[in-house]
């Protein structure tokens, strides 16, 4: 039988405001299936785009991840110190033809909805962006641990992507794939809202000759509207004072069995208890409305 590698997972939110419910959704759910494959799962701070950042967010979430008991496994990677190997990446594909230099304009790109197929830039910017090519054709299909066969043609729906941008900042879809390889994730999961992306990552990863993890996208977590709440929405940060109630409405979210854990708990033995009963089975596909207060 081939050997395949141990699991190994990982978290990985942008500081662009406190730990809400839905990102202590995607935290939670990611280290439930990374626990119960006795895997590794690791914290990553995505701090590449300085202007969404809000200054000490990044410590203010992972200090709220270590109120909830979710601490990762090796030391915290930070993007904002991994230009040399973004650029490593950006290099190689440049080299191979793969990647191209552009000026175009966001105006440049209206007519053609913001699809870039090719350039169509009106005058040359001090500022080129970075963009691969994705040529006609570029199907990518891959099955989701939740949402099942996901099937995009990059080239119609998305064009040739920024790998970096024309502000100097490096694309997320280059630092994720580039940091998602070198720390040898084999599953990612994450949040639906990020489900359009992976198509794009894949197609990375293969013009990188980088391998594809697996994927599992959760339910987003939706407010008492039904609309999705805003990653960088500080409407509703988690009370991490506070961190048991929380965590009980995240395992409901994520479908799992109330009854399951113990009634009175501390964190730890809260955490426990949850990765002995988690069933992955239960995870819902489906969108869920889970802010209804358990107190
Ligand atoms: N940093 C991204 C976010 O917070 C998530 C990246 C990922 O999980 O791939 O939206």
């Amino acid at each position: 039988m081939p050997e395949t590698s141990p699991y190994r997972g990982r978290f990985a939110p942008s500081p662009t405001g406190p730990l809400h419910a839905g990102s202590l959704l995607a935290a939670f759910g990611s280290w439930l299936l990374a626990r119960q494959a006795g895997g590794t799962w690791l914290v990553r701070v995505e701090d590449l785009d300085p202007p969404r950042e809000v200054p000490g967010a990044a410590e203010a979430q992972l200090a709220a991840l270590a109120a909830f008991g979710l601490h990762s496994d090796e030391p915290v990677l930070r993007q904002s110190e991994r230009g040399a190997h973004y650029q490593a990446a950006l290099d190689r594909l440049l080299a191979d033809g793969l990647a191209f230099v552009c000026h175009c304009s966001r105006s440049d790109l209206a007519t053609s909805g913001g699809i870039h197929r090719h350039c169509v830039a009106r005058a040359p910017r001090p500022d080129p962006a970075v963009r691969l090519r994705v040529p006609d054709g570029s199907v990518i299909a891959f099955d989701d641990g939740l949402a099942g066969r996901i099937e995009q043609d990059v080239a119609r729906e998305v064009g040739d992507f920024v790998l970096k941008r024309a502000d100097g900042f490096w694309a997320y879809q280059l630092a994720v794939v580039v940091d998602d390889a070198e720390q040898g994730i084999t599953d990612v999961v994450r949040g639906a809202d990020l489900l359009d992306s992976t198509p794009r990552q894949i197609l990375l990863q293969q013009a990188l000759g980088l391998p594809t993890p697996g994927y599992l996208h959760l339910p987003l977590v939706l407010d008492e509207h039904g609309d999705k709440l805003s990653k960088s929405s500080a409407a509703m940060p988690v009370d991490a004072s506070d961190p048991v109630p929380a965590l009980r409405r995240a395992w409901q979210a994520l479908g799992q069995d109330p009854a399951a854990l113990p009634a009175v708990a501390d964190v730890d033995s809260l955490l426990r208890a949850a990765a002995e009963n988690f069933l992955p089975e239960r995870l819902p596909a489906q969108p869920s409305v889970p802010l209804q207060r358990t107190t």
